[in-house]
């Protein structure tokens, strides 16, 4: 083996010269990290996402901590990203604008606090104090007031020189032309970061889609593209705003800390931030981060994570600052929730009610802590309205626990071998024609409601579901295995488990006849035939292979016969269990349009019996009838009058009659109706109440259960980890009670010393 082999080998030495390999990676790493700042920075298009630019960026510091010759006085480590467009006037900071540390893990933020506390200790012989505050997600800008007049704006730049961007900033209505009071500085750099907030952004997009125009990508971007637009005009349209993070230069300033500083510009009328906190300890500041990381989506803009800084301005000063970051700030970087994949393929489903969706299939990618291959695209308006082409590289966002959404394309990454998605004339179920169900609908929809294979599975699913009869063992996959017959091998099907035609059970009115009191035989019996696709996954087998084997039954050996599977004893004991559910129960399970839990609950309180809601529906004046029900309304009474006037669905509800279904909710005198007229949110997590049952027991006793808070409001029972609900409450004067207060509540009605007596301490 060579010398130059051995190097290539070495696994990131210290004791060595670079290799040539790693010489290689350091000038490509160069290359990719000055490209992506390029487009970042001065295109506000980024070509990759923030995780993988951080982590091209970390590869490239890790590089140069073991070989410190590589590093060059230009390398993206030691020069603030961004450069000045041709499109504006370069103009010079007085005082250097820096860029800041990221850290990726709590205990690297850990280890920098606790570093930073014993340095500052050493020096003074006291720690310090953190500022914490939220590291905005936007574009930095330095604003320059002489004598209290605002007389230049920039955008950071390479951190020297900036773009003149004055007239823009001119047109943010928030940030003050000249500061209120008096007694202004000669000269003080204010600096801030610009954004869009999310509540401006949603409608801006709302916007776009409305003219038919592709919706922007991210509040970020749009932030920065919209200060560094040509013309104001322009930049006026953008819902624009600014909180303060810093100061630069200053003269005739005599503010000693960072917040003292904040107090006094927010007393002059610029905007700062309602969010930062000056903490004393680390523990404190980590308490910070995990209660922003939970409340992430609950801020007036979004965020990338917290800034740390040291409050004290002399502290600051012996700090210093590297070329490129201040010594005496840090910030900690959240999970990445955007992140670039290929789109691979748009697929269509089939949902419930026969609605098609298209939706794509992705290269899977970790995103907010899961990963993620499929994300719906609603219908093919959206499609077009996205611009994604199936091939594309796409922006991929997972937002805490909000389903994923595929943003929009990188346009910049195209190839030429994108192709555009077509939606199928066909349902890939069945095989019938789409259609839309009105004329002028976007949505198009499958119309054998009663036979489509997949529509019906879906809908077996749904009534098993936890807001309908609550069947655990019947899930979706056992729906599936009841109502398809497999199609297939799947190997020689791209993989795909696909159905071949109906199942054992043909319509939804079969479901009961599966019961244990109630079984027909026959159906039963063809149980023991269902057999699913499963993929082997034994050792050596590779995937790809796939068997057919018994669902409902297990298999027949030489000793034993075949005998339903302990799920199945269970399926039919569920069944019969879940006959007398209450009536709110069935009308969701139906699978009605539009009616959830809400209307269902609302219809159940007022008719009490199936016998009763039919006997309505065949007034004269159903429909307005229906309509008035509190809960229900005139887009549900229609969906109710066309769904009940269909023989197949009165054919379901007569057999689960039939099978023993109740049908009707039994006045049950012993529950105190001591919440009429109340309307009560729950929130967080109650010991002794899962979140149905708190629903529940409010409504049986005549109480409304909400889910938003208001000033209509008349409790909030708090339990643990109550997040913005509770601050809303509180910010309204709402009274908010614990769990006992709750039961007491609900035992003895409002207006009860008891109950008032635990009620939970407010403003804590
Ligand atoms: P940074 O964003 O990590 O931190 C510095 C900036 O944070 C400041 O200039 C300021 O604008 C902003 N900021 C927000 N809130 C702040 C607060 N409370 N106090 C102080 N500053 C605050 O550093 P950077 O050099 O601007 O950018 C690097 C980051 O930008 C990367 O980590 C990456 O996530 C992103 N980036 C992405 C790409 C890409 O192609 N996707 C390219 C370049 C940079």
């Amino acid at each position: 083996m060579t010398s130059e082999q051995e190097n290539q080998d070495a696994n990131l030495s210290p004791d060595s010269l670079p290799s040539a390999a790693e010489r290689e990676r350091y000038a490509v790493l160069v290359e990719q990290i000055q490209k992506f700042r390029s487009a970042y920075y001065n295109d506000d298009a980024p070509l990759v996402s923030d995780a993988d630019f951080d982590l091209l960026y970390s590869e490239l510091e890790a590089l140069e901590a073991l070989h410190p010759e590589l590093v060059t006085n230009d390398s993206p480590t030691q020069v603030v990203g961004g450069d000045v467009s041709v499109a504006f006037a370069a103009v010079d900071h007085l005082a250097r604008m820096y860029s800041l540390e990221d850290v990726f893990s709590l205990e690297e933020l850990e280890a920098w606090l606790r570093k930073a506390e014993a340095s500052v200790e050493k020096q003074h012989g006291l720690a310090p104090k953190w500022l914490t505050e939220l590291k905005i997600d936007g574009l930095a800008v330095n604003l320059l007031y002489r004598d209290g007049v605002l007389v230049r704006a920039a955008t950071r730049g390479d951190g020297f020189t900036g773009e003149d961007i004055t007239h823009n900033v001119a047109t943010i209505k928030e940030i003050p032309q000249q500061l209120h009071g008096s007694g202004f500085p000669a000269e003080v750099e204010i600096r801030g970061e610009v954004f869009i907030a999310s509540a401006d952004f949603a409608v801006l997009n709302e916007q776009m889609v409305a003219a038919g125009k592709a919706p922007y990508a991210n509040p970020r971007n749009t932030a920065a593209g919209s200060l560094r637009q040509k013309d104001p005009a322009e930049t006026a349209k953008r819902p624009l705003r600014m909180y303060v993070h810093g100061i630069g230069a200053r003269e005739g300033l005599d503010t000693t800390s960072q917040s003292e500083t904040y107090a006094l510009l927010h007393e002059w009328g610029m905007p700062t931030s309602p969010y930062f906190k000056v903490l004393d300890t680390v523990a404190e500041v980590l308490e910070f981060i995990a209660h922003y990381g939970e409340h992430r989506h609950d801020l007036i803009h979004e965020i990338d994570g917290i800034v740390v800084k040291v409050d004290d301005f002399a502290t600051q000063r012996a700090l210093g600052n590297t070329s490129r970051v201040p010594r005496w700030a840090v910030a900690y970087k959240y999970p990445p929730e955007e992140v670039h994949t290929k789109l691979l393929d748009i697929q269509v489903q089939v949902g419930r009610t026969g609605r098609v969706t298209p939706f794509g299939i992705m290269e899977p990618v970790k995103v907010a802590g899961s990963t993620v291959e499929r994300a719906t695209l609603h219908n093919q308006d959206v499609v077009k309205a996205k611009g994604v082409l199936i091939g594309d590289t796409v922006v991929l966002r997972k937002a805490g626990d909000v389903i994923p959404e595929i943003v929009g394309p990188v346009v910049a990454l195209r190839t030429g071998e994108e192709r555009e998605f077509v939606m199928p004339t066909h349902c890939p179920s069945c095989g019938t024609e789409l259609a839309p169900s009105k004329e002028g609908d976007i949505d198009i929809r499958c119309p054998n409601a009663k036979s489509c294979p997949v529509q019906l599975t879906e809908r077996v699913a749904h009534l098993a579901g936890r807001g309908g009869f609550d069947i655990e063992a019947l899930g979706y996959e056992a729906a599936a295995a009841l109502t398809n017959a497999p199609g297939p091998d799947p190997a020689d099907n791209g993989g795909v488990i696909a159905p071949s035609g109906p199942g054992v059970i043909t319509s939804e009115a079969q479901v009961f006849a599966l019961a244990e009191s109630y079984p027909d035989p026959a159906l039963r019996e063809a149980l023991a035939e269902v057999n699913v696709w499963r993929e082997i996954r034994a050792k050596g087998a590779g995937t790809g292979t796939f068997q057919l084997v018994p669902y409902f039954y297990t298999k027949a050996t030489a000793k034993k016969p075949s005998v339903p599977s302990k799920t199945t004893e269970k399926l039919f004991k569920e069944l019969d269990k879940a006959k007398p559910a209450p009536l709110w129960r069935v009308l969701v399970a139906l699978s009605i349009r539009h009616v959830g839990p809400t209307a269902s609950r609302a219809l159940a309180t007022r008719y009490g019996t199936m016998d009763a809601i039919r006997a309505a529906l065949l007034t004269a004046d159903a429909r307005e009838q229906l309509a008035n029900v509190d809960g229900v309304g005139a887009i549900i009474a229609d969906a109710l009058i066309e769904w009940f006037a269909v023989d197949w669905h009165l054919e379901i509800v007569d057999a689960w009659a039939a099978a023993g279904v109740l049908m009707a909710d039994e006045a049950d005198e012993s529950t105190p109706r001591t919440l009429e007229g109340l309307t009560i949110v729950v929130t967080g997590t109650l010991p002794n109440f899962s979140r149905d049952e708190a629903k529940e027991a409010i409504i049986t006793r005549g109480g409304k259960a909400s889910g938003s808070v208001s000033k209509n409001t008349s409790y909030v029972v708090a339990g643990e980890n109550a997040g913005t609900k509770l601050d809303k409450a509180e910010s309204l004067g709402l009274k908010v009670l614990d769990e006992d207060g709750f039961a007491r509540l609900l035992a003895q009605g409002p207006d009860t010393e008891a109950a008032e007596s635990t009620e939970v301490e407010q403003g804590a």
